[in-house]
């Protein structure tokens, strides 16, 4: 979500649990400097991953063992902007995310970096993992990411379900309208996106792309 440029420069950190298979994965969210986009942090038996990825000050202490990749819910700057940094620190790691997606890590001007004060493109495109919709991303032992492509807010945009988790990204934000004003966006996809994200979330519990903006 890039409407509304508000540079805040407080971080705060909250933790979820949910349980899989009698054991638990650790969510917790870190609310960035940048737009107060979210990146989340995930972990469970020495493994982490990461969904979006704006500051790294806030992340590097969470990752407890390997860091095996970062979910992208889209590819907009503020969701992205941390990327190349933690690339030098864990060079192997996955960056998964749609063809619209890899194209938008690729360009300024797509990811709309071109625009802010620091312009961002990936310096390691071989670290990206394209998906397909419904693909499956093994995380942990037995827990899978399903990807649920939800596009509207930017042809980029993939929801991830993690068991009774689900991160909408800026596709869904609750109490919050859905921005469509960007040149890829589409308003009659985002409202369908949006349909089936609420669905989806019945029995789940949303993890957006934006905290509310303190
Ligand atoms: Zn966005």
């Amino acid at each position: 979500m890039l409407s509304n440029v508000l540079e805040d420069k407080m971080m705060t950190q909250s933790a979820h649990f949910m349980t899989v298979d009698k054991d638990t994965v650790r969510i917790r969210q870190v609310v960035n400097s940048v737009f107060n986009s979210c990146t989340y942090v995930l972990s469970r038996g020495g493994n982490t991953w990461l969904v979006d990825c704006g500051d790294i000050d806030g992340i590097l202490p969470m990752i407890d063992g390997n860091l095996r990749g970062v979910l992208l819910t889209h590819s907009h700057f503020d969701h992205i902007y941390g990327l190349n940094h933690l690339l030098t620190l864990f060079p192997g790691i996955d960056i998964v995310t749609n063809e619209s997606g890899r194209e938008g890590l690729l360009s300024d001007k797509l990811n709309f970096s071109k625009y802010h004060e620091d312009p961002f493109v990936l310096d390691t495109p071989e670290n990206i993992k394209v998906v397909r919709d419904g693909d499956l991303i093994p995380m942990f032992d037995g827990v899978n990411a399903k990807a649920v492509f939800t596009p509207g807010h930017s042809p980029s945009c993939v929801t991830w379900i993690v068991d009774d988790a689900i991160f909408t990204g800026d596709s869904y934000i609750p109490g919050v309208k859905t921005v469509t004003v960007f040149p890829h966006s589409d308003k009659v996809q985002a409202a369908q996106s949006e349909a089936l994200i609420k669905k989806l979330a019945e029995s789940r519990r949303i993890y957006p792309g934006h905290a509310p903006q303190l």
